[in-house]
C-alpha cells in the first residue's frame, strides 16, 4: 500500500513550446496560418479533403521530427522515481510517451493514432505516408480521422474518468504550460484543489489559476524550471 497520496502533473501546449510546437493562439499561433474550422467535426465530414490537407501539414508533416524536451524527460524520470503517478495532458503530440512516461492520460486524444469513422478500427499514424488524401481504412475503405477530439466532440470517456480520479486523489498537482482557458480540461486543477491538493504551477506567464488557486507559482520556461526543481529534490528522492 502507498504510504502517501500520489502527485500528478497536468500539462498543456506550453510544455511542448521548447520542442518547437507553437501554441494554437497568440502571435506565432497555428490559427494565424490555418482556419480553425478545418478541425470542426461537422466541417471535417463535409469537406474531408480540405480538412485533411491542413491536418496533414499541422499534425503529420510538422509534428514528425519534433522531440521531447527537458520538461517531458523530467516528468518521465519523476514517474520512474515514484514522485508522480501520472501525467494528465491536453496535448496531442505524443511527446510524453516519447520521453518515457507510461501513465499518460490524453484528455484530448492523440495524433499518434487514426480511427476509422465507420468501423472504429485504429491505425498507427506512423504506418501511413499521407500521400493520398483523405486517408482511408485498410479494412473497410472509409474515412480515417485523427484520434484526437475535434471542436464539437466530447472528451474520450476513459481519459475523462481517469483524469477525474487522479485529480480527486492527488496530494499535489503540478500544472505545467497551460493557460487554463480550455474547458472542461481547465476544471481539473479546481477539482484537485477542492479535494485538498496543493497546486504548484510552472508557466511562462501567469494563468487563470495563478492568483486564484495556485499555492506556488514558478514563473519561467518548463524545460529550464523542471530540471532545477529536480536538483532541489535530489537529496530526498
Ligand atoms: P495555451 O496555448 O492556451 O497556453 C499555453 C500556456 O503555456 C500559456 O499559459 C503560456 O504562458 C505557457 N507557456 C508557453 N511557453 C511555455 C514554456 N516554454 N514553458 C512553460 N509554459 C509556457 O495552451 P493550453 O492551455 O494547453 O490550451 C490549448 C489547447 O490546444 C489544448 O487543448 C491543447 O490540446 C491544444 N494544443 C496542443 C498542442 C500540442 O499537442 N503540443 C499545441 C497547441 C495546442
Ligand atoms: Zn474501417
Amino acid at each position: 500500500m502507498q504510504a502517501h497520496k500520489p502527485s500528478v502533473a497536468f500539462t498543456g501546449a506550453g510544455i511542448s513550446a521548447e520542442s518547437g510546437i507553437p501554441p494554437f493562439r497568440g502571435e506565432n499561433g497555428i490559427w494565424n496560418k490555418y482556419d480553425p474550422k478545418v478541425l470542426e467535426i461537422k466541417y471535417f465530414y463535409q469537406h474531408p479533403l480540405e480538412s485533411w490537407q491542413a491536418i496533414r501539414e499541422i499534425f503529420y508533416r510538422f509534428f514528425e521530427n519534433i522531440q521531447p524536451n527537458a520538461a517531458h524527460l523530467q516528468l518521465a524520470e519523476w514517474e520512474k522515481n515514484g514522485l508522480i503517478s501520472a501525467v494528465i495532458t491536453q496535448n496531442i503530440d505524443d511527446l510524453h510517451q516519447k520521453s518515457g512516461s507510461t501513465e499518460v492520460i490524453e484528455f484530448h486524444g492523440t495524433s499518434a493514432r487514426l480511427i476509422c469513422t465507420a468501423c472504429s478500427g485504429s491505425t498507427e499514424s506512423k504506418m501511413l505516408s499521407f500521400q493520398h488524401l483523405p486517408p482511408t481504412c485498410s479494412k473497410c475503405s472509409s474515412l480515417l480521422k485523427p484520434d484526437f477530439i475535434f471542436f464539437g466532440e466530447g472528451i474520450p470517456e476513459n481519459a475523462h474518468k481517469a483524469a477525474l480520479h487522479h485529480s480527486q486523489q492527488c496530494a499535489t498537482m503540478l500544472i505545467v504550460g497551460t493557460s487554463g482557458e480550455v474547458a472542461p480540461a481547465n476544471q481539473l486543477p479546481l477539482i484537485a484543489k477542492n479535494n485538498g491538493a496543493k497546486i504548484i504551477e510552472v508557466n511562462a506567464e501567469p494563468s487563470l489559476y495563478t492568483s486564484h488557486i495556485t499555492d506556488v507559482f514558478i514563473h519561467g520556461k518548463a524545460g529550464e524550471i523542471l530540471p532545477v526543481i529536480h536538483q532541489f529534490l535530489l537529496p530526498i528522492s
